[in-house]
């Protein structure tokens, strides 16, 4: 059970060279797929769901190549895209038979039932879509995604819009999901992949500069992050130099957090790195 991206590069017609060389195979388990606005990550999905053809290179579903057989490699995929319209005016339970009838799913009503149960939405199953919250639209819009029980489940940004406790409940139930299939998560929230992910992979600009467990991302940027007290920092013109990650406010004033090979400041505190600071030690290009 796999999906193995070999070499892809992706140029759309406009001249957009959205993908590099990307090499990968994912197995079982939940890839988190982590990189800014612009980086490649829809179109990485995409192209491994069929929608796109790589310009270069080669993607297999299940060992099945997306552009020679597309049809096979569709059975074997659940698929959550970045923008997922939901037909208010239906009840979940309708959304799903639906969706199962455009699958030409043989037992629908089975499927939906047992979709439904997957993602804890069969208690409010036959109300309409349009009375459900932010967090339970995204969960039907997996349920979609698991109609059939596919291997293989990709799911674009799903947490956007969601609140804290939304998105972690639905952080564990892809997590729960990547127990026994293939799950694949994109987004540009550290937070999203922190504790759930087996292996991330980041892209930057169309290429996928790092791919390993969470751990190993964390420890790129260990001994390069400090802790400066900013009211040591007036006057200071180095500040506009460095890399800073966030500005904490504490009792005895403001704190920077800031990425650096070499200790930045006299005052710099060395201090734990964390999988954010590392994210953005490797954005940051000082790799
Ligand atoms: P991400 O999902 O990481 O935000 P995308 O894959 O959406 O990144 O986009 C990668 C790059 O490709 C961006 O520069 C984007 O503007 C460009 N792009 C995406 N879709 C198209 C398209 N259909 N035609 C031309 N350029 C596109």
């Amino acid at each position: 059970m796999s999906v193995a991206i070999e070499s892809v590069s992706k140029q759309y017609p406009n001249g957009v060279r959205a993908l590099t060389e990307v090499s990968v195979t994912i197995e079982v388990g939940m890839f988190g797929l982590l990189g800014p606005n612009g980086a490649g990550k829809t179109t990485l999905l995409k192209t491994i769901a069929t929608l796109i053809a790589p310009t270069s290179g080669r993607v297999t579903v299940m060992g099945h190549d997306v552009v020679i057989k597309p049809q096979k490699v569709r059975r074997y995929l659940g698929y959550l895209p970045q923008e997922f319209g939901l037909y208010q005016q239906l009840t979940g339970w309708e959304f799903l038979d639906y969706v199962g009838c455009l699958k030409s799913l043989k037992r629908r009503r089975q499927a939906a039932t047992e979709a439904l149960e997957a993602v804890g939405l069969i208690d409010v199953a036959r109300r309409r879509v349009s009375t459900y919250s932010g967090g339970m639209k995204q969960r039907l819009g997996i349920a979609q995604a698991l109609l059939g029980s596919p291997p293989v489940l990709i799911v674009d940004e799903p947490t956007v819009g969601l609140d804290p406790a939304e998105r972690i409940r639905f952080r564990n139930l892809l997590a729960q999901l990547a127990k026994d299939r293939v799950v694949i998560l994109s987004t540009h929230i550290v937070g999203d992949i922190e504790r759930s992910c087996d292996t991330v992979g980041v892209l930057r600009a169309g290429r996928l500069i790092f791919c390993d467990c969470p751990q190993r991302l964390t420890q790129k940027s260990q001994g390069h992050v400090w802790e400066v007290p900013s009211d040591s920092l007036v006057h200071d013109g180095r500040l506009e130099q460095w890399q800073i990650v966030s500005t904490q406010h504490r009792v005895d004033g403001l704190t920077l957090r800031v990425i650096s090979e070499q200790k930045p400041h006299a005052q710099a505190l060395s201090v734990e790195s964390t999988l954010e600071d590392a994210y953005m030690y490797l954005l940051g290009g000082v790799l």
